[in-house]
């Protein structure tokens, strides 16, 4: 049940306008959301609720969390724009159009726009803070899924595994995350979900049993060297990751040594290493299982030291040694960084830009000295993510902030729709021509008009991001050698000119 003065609790230390922000958003979303209902039965403004609940959880600050409150009044309860506005101020509204607008995207399985849709949501989401709410949001979708028709769920669930999660993994949030994939799961691969549960489920409660005692040996030996102020975290491998890792490891589970994980959380990075001495002076170590993080950081910024240890009872438990801030790190990623930048919003709006990208590989383009990650490990960030972080990275560098994305990257693209939700990459001022070869040749080839978002256009329409294209085609339609002049595509021109010649032929 949604509780305003709970919802407020999860702020840190909220100024008394902080808390008048909130509260009027809290009340405005329940109004406005009155008369409508979820597919559980549950009064809407339970989702708008539950996502900014996610987000408070997440230490965002309450800019953040009132446009979590927000964020379907615009698409979802007919409220104007100018309404947020007024009551809420830019920045607030710049959020809610941000999330309202990346709900327009539709992931319909094909594999090769998986990658365009994924970069059109970055750019879509001109502030980070618009695509942590709409993460949120498909968290919340996700807990609900099953209320939801069983045709819809799989498309649901496919697009969480495609595209969600691997961004909330890309910013490091790392709770989000996992819960993403563990509820996607079972949607989209039931039958390797059954594997995983049976695989698992038959040790659940011995694991359980197992990482509570050696939990309590850990904190022991701990004590005897003098380190009291620990926690410990125990962590059963979900069963996505177990799955992805079973696969890499040919479906053998006992080559899968990190299954059960004890993290112990120290005050500073001199204690882990104490911790790391005291034990393995107590237990005895895998070879080649010890990994560094904290020397080495990961490519995606985590650190911690990992290593593997014999319990002494035939069993193999990781341990994962960090202090309270890397754990933060480790499970709210660019969210924690977000938390303490937010300031109250102030006229002409605040919006942090893509800057953050810059910061999103912290090692693209870092000084000389900067501490280098594993060799190799960059590989799995796709390219045109480096570009973006390098170029960000120079701006800052040389101190010109103001040249942000909207006059960069994505200046030279434009991201457009077929009517079922496909994306289609294009050059800047790209026509309906372009959109039409794009999509066939045969389609370019027989083009006799074309829509955009359900009005008919001139061909020499420039198309803008986030238009839907249909393209009306004849069949007795042909290209005319003024389709050269309106085509940006190299590959348009050279169909158009391709079919030209043939009609030439023909008389
Ligand atoms: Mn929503």
């Amino acid at each position: 049940m949604p509780n305003l003065s709970s919802l407020i609790s999860l702020l840190p230390s909220p100024s008394e306008e902080d808390i008048a922000l909130v509260t009027k958003a809290y009340e405005f979303a329940e109004k406005a959301h009155a008369p409508q209902k979820r597919f559980s039965g549950d009064p809407y403004f339970y989702h708008a609720y539950e996502t900014a609940k996610i987000l408070a959880e997440l230490g965002m600050g309450p800019i953040t969390v009132a446009a979590g409150l927000l964020h379907d009044t615009l698409e979802d309860a007919a409220v104007k724009p100018e309404v947020i506005e007024k009551e809420f101020g830019k920045e607030v509204l710049f959020l809610v159009d941000g999330v309202t607008k990346l709900g327009k995207l539709r992931y319909h399985g094909a594999e090769r726009h998986i990658e365009s849709l994924r970069k059109l949501f970055i750019a879509m989401s001109q502030d980070l803070r618009v695509l942590i709410i709409k993460l949120a949001d498909r968290l919340h979708n996700m807990r609900t899924l099953q209320y939801v028709r069983p045709e819809k769920q799989f498309r649901i669930a496919s697009e969480t595994l495609e595209i969600y999660a691997p961004l909330a993994y890309r910013l490091s949030i790392r709770r989000i995350n996992r819960e993403l994939e563990n509820l996607a799961f079972p949607y989209v691969y039931p039958k390797e979900f059954e594997t995983v549960k049976k695989l698992v489920g038959e040790r659940e409660k011995e694991n359980a049993a197992r990482l509570e005692k050696f939990s309590r040996s850990v904190k022991k030996a701990l004590a005897k060297e003098g380190l009291t102020a620990i926690r410990t975290d125990a962590r059963v491998k979900s069963y996505f990751s177990l799955w992805k890792k079973l696969e890499r490891k040919n479906m053998e589970f006992e080559k899968v040594y990190d299954v059960l994980a004890l993290r112990v959380i120290v005050p500073s990075i001199a204690d882990c290493y104490q911790v790391l001495g005291i034990v393995h002076g107590t237990w005895r170590p895998l070879p080649g299982r010890i990994k560094d993080y904290i020397a080495f950081p990961k490519p995606n910024g985590y650190r911690g030291i990992h290593t593997t240890i014999f319990t002494g009872d035939g069993g193999i438990i990781e341990i994962q040694i960090r202090t309270e801030e890397m754990h933060r790190l480790a499970e709210f990623g660019y969210a924690s960084h977000l938390a303490y930048k937010e300031k109250p919003p102030k006229a002409g709006g605040n919006r942090l830009g893509l800057l953050w990208l810059a910061s999103f590989i912290p090692f693209v383009g870092a000084g000389k000295n900067a501490a280098k990650p594993a060799q190799g490990k960059t590989s799995d960030i796709p390219e045109w993510i480096k570009q973006i972080a390098e170029s960000q990275t120079e701006a800052v560098q040389h101190g010109d902030f103001a040249q942000n994305m909207e006059t960069d990257f994505f200046q030279f693209r434009v991201f457009v729709f077929t009517p079922k939700g496909d994306v289609i990459d294009l050059p800047l001022e790209a026509s309906p021509v372009d959109f039409a070869y794009a999509i066939h040749s045969d389609i370019g080839d027989h083009m006799a008009g074309a829509k955009v978002n359900s009005k008919l256009v001139s061909l020499d329409t420039k198309l803008r991001n986030g238009d839907i294209v249909e393209i009306i085609t004849k069949e007795g339609s042909h290209p005319s050698s003024k389709w050269l002049d309106l085509a940006k595509t190299s590959f348009a021109k050279k169909k158009i000119r391709e079919s030209l010649d043939v009609e030439k032929k023909k008389f």
